[in-house]
């Protein structure tokens, strides 16, 4: 069966992350690479958006270059993308799941 993106005509609510999430993200954030993507909103916003869900500052899409990451293929990510935008992918996925 085919992965499905999810994209959102507009850019989703920033969501509060529990300490579960707030651990995996800090954990992670070495490998994020979204400081270096032309979306990145910039402001030192916080990263690691496919754990913590999209940035509270306004996304420009520019390209998303998460599929560079090591993250995104270690957690199979694919093929949704511009997690600061869409959101978390917990989120994505789960939305994904709900329309097959
Ligand atoms: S997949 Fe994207 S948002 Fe997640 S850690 Fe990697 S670069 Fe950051
Ligand atoms: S989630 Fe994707 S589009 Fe957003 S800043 Fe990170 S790499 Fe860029």
């Amino acid at each position: 069966m085919q992965k499905r993106e999810i994209e959102r005509g507009e850019q989703a609510e920033p969501m509060k992350s529990g300490l579960f999430f707030k651990v995996g993200a800090a954990s992670v954030k070495p490998m994020c690479v979204c400081r270096d993507c032309p979306s990145y909103p910039g402001g030192g916003d916080r990263v690691v958006y496919c754990v913590r869900g999209a940035s509270g500052l306004p996304v420009e899409k520019k390209g998303c270059i998460c599929p560079k990451c090591r993250v995104y293929k270690l957690a199979r990510l694919a093929p949704h993308r511009y997690f600061c935008f869409n959101g978390a992918a917990r989120v994505l996925k789960k939305e994904a799941r709900g329309q097959d």
